[in-house]
């Protein structure tokens, strides 16, 4: 995202606004007190509407970009992570990658990664944690769901990449036909009963975090509900349409 703070332009834009705003106003007011249109550019009550407008814009921008920064670097951003615990934080692209490498190979317990393929899509997307303990039991009887929970049970032994535990079941690039688009908001229980290839590989975090960082960096579009960290135990991790 271009960083223009206080450009002339920027000004001369909210000037111009404040301008058009305050006129409109005052010509309502006119009309409402006499009934008639029109009012000279030297009265006081639109000059004083004016410059409410004007400060009221400039405080606006600033509140914004002091509130959509990166938490690192002060970026302009509107990617946000929640972490265990609920606690959400801004990040620019490179630094909401950063995190998520960190906290997803930090991650021991059991979970399915369904890879992101965000590099493709454009849109509201998040990627989110789901813990076991909080997916309606109607989904899990579900096709999909039957399917996650086998390959979750199915995570034992070595890494197919390296020497590491495998604690991982991950449904890699290409492997995911099925989408959650068309879901009403966050309700798990609609999802479609698509046909979907069971192909995954049982491996550790380590050796997909820099595939999933690929999709994640790539992606187009923000991530304004977040990437949702693994928490709660076992779980899936998934993309979906926010
Ligand atoms: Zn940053
Ligand atoms: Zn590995």
């Amino acid at each position: 995202m271009n960083e223009k703070r206080n450009s002339p332009a920027l000004f001369l834009y909210f000037g111009i606004s404040a301008f058009l705003t305050a006129a409109v106003l005052r010509f309502a007011i006119e009309y409402l007190q006499t009934g008639k249109a029109g009012f000279s550019i030297n009265d006081r009550i639109f000059v004083t509407l004016a410059i409410g407008v004007f400060l009221v814009l400039i405080f606006g921008r600033y509140l914004a970009s002091y509130i959509l920064r990166c938490s690192v670097c002060g970026k302009l951003s509107q990617d946000v992570m929640i972490f265990k615990g609920g606690r959400s934080g801004r990040f620019c692209r490179e630094h909401l990658i950063e995190r998520f490498r960190n906290e997803f190979t930090a991650c021991s317990d059991r979970m399915v990664v369904i890879y992101p393929s965000l590099e493709m899509k454009t849109g509201p997307y998040v990627y989110e944690y789901r813990a076991i303990g909080d997916i309606p039991e109607k989904f899990l009887q579900s096709r999909f769901g039957r399917t996650m929970m086998k390959a979750l049970l199915s995570i034992e032994g070595k890494c197919a990449r390296c020497s590491r535990d495998a604690t991982v079941a991950y449904f890699g690039p290409g492997n995911t036909l099925w989408e959650f688009v068309g879901m009403r908001g966050k309700q798990w229980d609609d999802v479609p009963n698509m046909e979907m290839p069971a192909i995954f590989r049982l491996t550790c975090p380590f050796c997909i975090a820099d595939e999933l960082c690929f999709s994640l960096s790539r992606f187009d579009g923000v991530f304004s509900e977040g990437i949702i960290l693994p928490h709660n135990g076992s779980g899936i991790f998934v993309p979906r349409l926010g």
